[in-house]
């Protein structure tokens, strides 16, 4: 991830987390939000520039402080230890296991089509196993195209 979308996250969280930050005002040293130090582009030079943000509020966004971190202690390029983008939305996370294919929303998602399509499959392996035993039983039992989300009454 390019340190522009880490800062722009930043921001995006300062807005939404930080005690202090009220109208793009920082309350307690009364003047504007100091968090991005436009003076310097990149996140290891100091581009984030607000040591209350990185200790108090960063750390409630486990993916960015991550993020964030390996930026302030590792000068190379995009560190692929910390983030992969994610197969299906392209969003750049943390993964938890090397394993993980998707961001967290999108492994939610994932999981939930999965499960359904499980249910699908299992429903029509009985539907078939059904049809093999009784062919007139079928015609009255199933609807070919019918709503997939249907519970099945044989459970
Ligand atoms: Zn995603």
């Amino acid at each position: 991830m390019k340190d522009k979308s880490i800062i722009r996250s930043c921001k995006a969280l300062a807005e939404r987390a930080c005690a202090n930050f009220s109208n793009r005002y920082c309350l307690p040293e009364d003047r504007a939000c100091h968090l991005i130090n436009a003076r310097y582009p990149d996140i290891h030079d100091g581009a984030i520039d607000c040591d209350y943000f990185i200790t108090a509020v960063l750390p409630s966004d486990k993916a960015l402080h991550r993020l964030v971190l390996s930026r302030l202690f590792d000068a190379g390029e995009c560190t692929p230890a910390y983030t992969c983008a994610c197969v299906r939305c392209g969003q750049r996370y943390a993964p938890a296991s090397p394993r993980q294919k998707y961001c967290a929303s999108c492994g939610a998602v994932m999981r939930q089509q999965r499960n359904r399509e499980k249910q699908r499959r299992h429903r029509e392996r009985k539907r078939q196993e059904g049809s093999a035993a009784s062919n007139t039983m079928i015609a009255k039992e199933t609807k070919p195209g019918g709503d997939p989300y249907r519970k099945h009454q044989n459970g």
